[in-house]
């Protein structure tokens, strides 16, 4: 009874161990499985495995700070060149364009004060004609602008939209249409460095977003 108890003790505590050993091997076969798939996705997500994409991810940092050097580098770059192309003897001649869209393609105008005269030369490259989308190139101070702008728009196309005789017009061209290019020379004697000039088109409506400012210094 007590033997045959053992014998049966023994089996039982035999196939335990077996169980545990198959067990144990199985986990650990599991386990490398699932080690070799973590392994996999590691080298496939990260660079430690890589060296080459590792450069890669190293590089990236660099080549966005390096762009941002270039653009800040090109900026100086840019108002460099217009710094040094600004000079006083060649900003006595402007050359300012408008086009079909009510556009001046400048925000802005300077000139030297040691100018004798100043010409600005207005280029219309669009193709619409000047009844339609005529455009000139008025001078005021700022605050005449407004006034005079309107009084021009009232002075209808025969007048180039200029107020007849008005003192307050410092400088003005003709109208013109697409394809067309005017110009006027005038004296900045009057003017004073450092004060504030409006230039615009006095064509009907066109002054409120054709206009920018008018510098001498
Ligand atoms: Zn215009």
């Amino acid at each position: 009874m007590s033997d045959s108890g053992l014998g049966f003790s023994l089996k039982r505590f035999i196939t335990l161990i077996v169980s545990i050993a198959i067990f144990v091997l199985l986990f650990e076969g599991a386990s490398q499985l699932g080690g070799g798939l973590i392994k996999a996705q590691v080298e496939q997500t990260t660079s430690k495995f890589h060296p080459e994409k590792n450069a890669e991810d190293r590089l990236k940092p660099s080549m966005v700070l390096a762009t941002e050097v270039t653009i800040e580098n090109s900026v100086e770059e840019i108002s460099d060149a217009i710094a040094a192309n600004w000079t006083a003897e060649g900003s006595c001649q402007q050359v300012i364009e408008g086009n079909d869209m009510l556009q001046f393609n400048l925000k802005e105008m300077v000139v030297s004060a040691s100018c004798a005269e100043v010409t600005v030369t207005l280029k219309h490259t669009g193709a619409m004609p000047a009844n339609v989308m005529g455009h000139n190139w008025v001078l005021t101070n700022n605050t005449d602008f407004m006034p005079v702008a309107q009084a021009g728009g009232a002075a209808g196309l025969d007048n180039n939209y200029i107020p007849v005789g008005d003192q307050r017009v410092l400088a003005a061209t003709t109208v013109i249409g697409g394809g067309q290019e005017t110009s006027v020379t005038f004296s900045i004697e009057s003017l004073v460095a450092g004060d504030d000039y409006t230039f615009f088109c006095s064509f009907p409506g066109h002054y409120a977003i054709m206009q920018g400012a008018f510098k001498v210094i």
